[in-house]
């Protein structure tokens, strides 16, 4: 019974080792540590896989990072020249670039931390984390995709929201995912919307949806597939969706694709909030 259910468990994505009975040595007890040991192999190597296209996708950004950290570098060259060469400058003047100076070094630090946290490798530390805000750090990391794309980005809260323990690179990544996608599928520019809210259920819910070309059907209950992709080569590589649903999964939680084609998409994410650890 319990290795029939951890069996099910695993094909759905959810990986529990089985306890062993003390003591135990037959058959069965073989069957537990080889089935424990083929999981924990298989975290591993989902795992590994999360890291593999989290690096994939910095390449897909990299250029809009480089821009963003272009400006507040050029803004700082500018402050520090007109320090050392302009000597009519009042104390209260000087004393205002001191503090644009300051303002621009932390823009790029804040920047290259930004991209530090999304990169760390121990991306399974669970954590307190506020859903909005990390909506709204994901969407800066991409601000310059937005920008050269002629997309509009807005965020709803529909209500008070709890933090939940999340894995939050792991959750960044799929925010990243679904909004990349959602770029790519807007060429010709568009909206994207994430609303955030609670359902009836008491999960939290959160709708990433765009105005871009959309899914056909034969394709919905495909685009989670592993290596299922409808991009050119060297553009996708068929596993954001399939990491998204896997870290999902391991969060208790769900996630849902409607769309139409010409008319758009909208994911879908609902997760479990604890009562207990609900914020005001
Ligand atoms: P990749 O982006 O590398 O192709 P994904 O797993 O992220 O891999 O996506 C799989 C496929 O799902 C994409 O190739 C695309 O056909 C489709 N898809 C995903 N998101 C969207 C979207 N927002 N709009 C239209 N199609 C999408």
């Amino acid at each position: 019974m319990r290795l029939r259910n951890a069996t099910l468990s695993a094909s759905r994505g959810i990986f529990v080792p089985i306890r062993d009975e003390e003591g135990r040595k037959d058959e069965v007890a073989d069957l537990v540590a080889a089935f424990n040991k083929m999981v924990a192999e298989i975290e591993k190597r989902q795992d590994q896989l999360v890291q593999s296209r989290k690096m994939a996708s910095i390449g897909t950004f990299t250029s809009g990072i480089a821009h963003e950290l272009n400006n507040p570098i050029n803004n700082i060259s500018l402050i520090v020249e007109s320090l050392l060469e302009d000597e009519d400058l009042s104390d209260e003047e000087r004393s205002r670039l001191y503090r644009d100076l300051l303002e621009q070094s932390e823009r790029t630090s804040e920047i290259v931390k930004n991209l530090l946290d999304f990169s760390r490798t121990d991306h399974s530390e669970v954590e307190e984390v506020r859903l909005d805000e990390l909506v709204e750090k994901t969407a800066r990391l991409i601000k310059n995709e937005l920008r050269l794309h002629h997309i509009r980005f807005s965020k709803e809260i529909r209500e008070p929201l709890p933090s939940l323990h999340l894995d939050r690179s792991g959750f960044q990544q799929v925010l990243l995912n679904l909004f990349l996608n959602a770029v790519q599928a807007m060429e010709e520019g568009g909206e994207l919307r994430v609303s955030l809210g609670l359902t009836r259920r008491g999960e939290l819910r959160m709708d990433v949806r765009d105005t871009g070309k959309g899914i056909p059907l034969s394709h919905l209950d495909r685009v989670f597939d592993p290596f299922f992709t409808t991009k050119k080569e060297g553009m996708g590589t068929g596993l954001g969706l399939s990491v998204s649903y896997g870290i999902v999964k391991k969060h208790g939680g769900r996630i849902e694709v409607r769309s139409r084609p010409g008319n758009g998409a909208c994911f879908s994410i609902f997760l479990p909030v604890e009562k207990s650890r609900e914020r005001e």
